[in-house]
């Protein structure tokens, strides 16, 4: 048997790829993590002030680095490199990372995250440019702040809604003639008399030198404006990260990996954690919980098959 060949492959190093391996290891299992960044996306978190039991502050980067020493510790083996192909070939999984390195399995976990879509305008990674109004809002609390939010489904709804509680004023900046979301976040959108709905209108342009401080927009009639602003939060969709899987697997509209309640997907022993798969909150708490689950159930299918 070759060297390279473990009980578990894991796709991603993100809070749940590193959770998945924590549980792994410590159940006994052998287990090999592919990913280039210990922590995956928290490094894009600037307080992860949300995850209980941190009382002093914490970054998302010191969040990802302590997760993963600890699962290093308890033995989860690390290539520091992408998976470019996940395979099945002989009854086993396949994997061959950047280095070209080839690695076997008999489970999978697929925990590449999702990362959120930008806007295609120039400097569209200044400062102040935010996807999670949950995580991020509070940035703003006590500054008279006005925001933008760019998007017409729920998620936009929802982030006009939270954003609505912290800031002076909201826009609610959508391309369309009419908002795509549901009633009932319609109807929390317009009890709020500081949410400014801006229809038939896109940001052609982000001002500011490192922090975004204004937005050049385009109407419907062809009329331009400029505002100040003092963030923006995009709603414009995400892409899950499942290019890499080169099995045949059951997705959502959206391209989210479906999974029963053991996360197991439709292809026999590959699971999924995290922010790649169906679910309802994106989180780092979530997707942790998600990995620990995950690394059970891999233990439960290996058991039995
Ligand atoms: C700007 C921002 C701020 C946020 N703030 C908060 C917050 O304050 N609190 C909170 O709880 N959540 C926050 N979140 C959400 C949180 O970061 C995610 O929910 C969480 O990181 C999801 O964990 P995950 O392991 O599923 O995916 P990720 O953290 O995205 O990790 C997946 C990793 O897998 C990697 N990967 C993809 N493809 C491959 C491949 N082929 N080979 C190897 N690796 C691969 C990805 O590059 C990534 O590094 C925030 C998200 C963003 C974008």
């Amino acid at each position: 048997m070759s060297e390279n060949k473990y009980d578990v492959m894991i796709i991603g190093s993100g809070p749940a790829g590193l959770t998945a391996a924590l549980y792994g290891s410590r159940l006994g299992l052998s287990v090999v993590v592919f990913g280039d960044i210990p922590g995956g996306s928290t490094y894009m978190i600037q307080h992860l002030s949300n995850f209980p039991g941190f009382l002093t502050e914490i970054s998302g980067t010191q969040f990802g680095t302590m997760a993963f020493q600890q699962a290093q510790q308890e033995g989860a083996f690390f290539t520091m490199t992408r998976l470019k192909r996940l395979g099945h070939e002989n009854g086993l999984f396949s994997g061959i990372d950047a280095d070209g390195q080839q690695y076997t399995a008999d489970c999978a976990i697929a925990a590449g995250g999702r990362l959120p879509k930008r806007l295609a305008v120039a400097n569209a990674n200044l400062k102040g440019v935010h996807f999670c109004s949950i995580c991020d809002g509070p940035l703003y609390r006590g500054q008279n702040a006005v925001l933008a939010v760019v998007g017409s489904d729920n998620t936009a709804g929802q982030h006009a809604v939270t954003l609505a509680r912290v800031a002076k004023k909201v826009l609610l900046i959508s391309s369309r003639d009419k908002l795509t979301m549901d009633a009932a976040h319609i109807r929390l959108i317009e009890k709020q008399e500081n949410i400014e709905q801006l229809l038939n209108t896109e940001v052609t342009r982000y001002k500011g030198a490192e922090v975004i401080d204004g937005i050049a927009l385009s109407t419907g009639s062809g009329k331009a404006e400029n505002l100040n602003i003092d963030g923006i939060f995009l709603a414009i969709g995400w892409r899950p990260n499942t290019k890499m899987l080169d099995v045949e697997v059951e997705k959502t509209s959206e391209g989210y990996l479906k999974t029963d309640q053991k996360l197991m997907t439709s292809f026999p022993g590959l699971l999924a954690a995290g922010d790649v798969r169906e679910t309802d909150m994106w989180q780092v708490l979530t997707a942790c919980a998600d990995g620990a689950r995950a690394a059970k159930y891999a233990g439960e299918y290996l058991e039995q098959n």
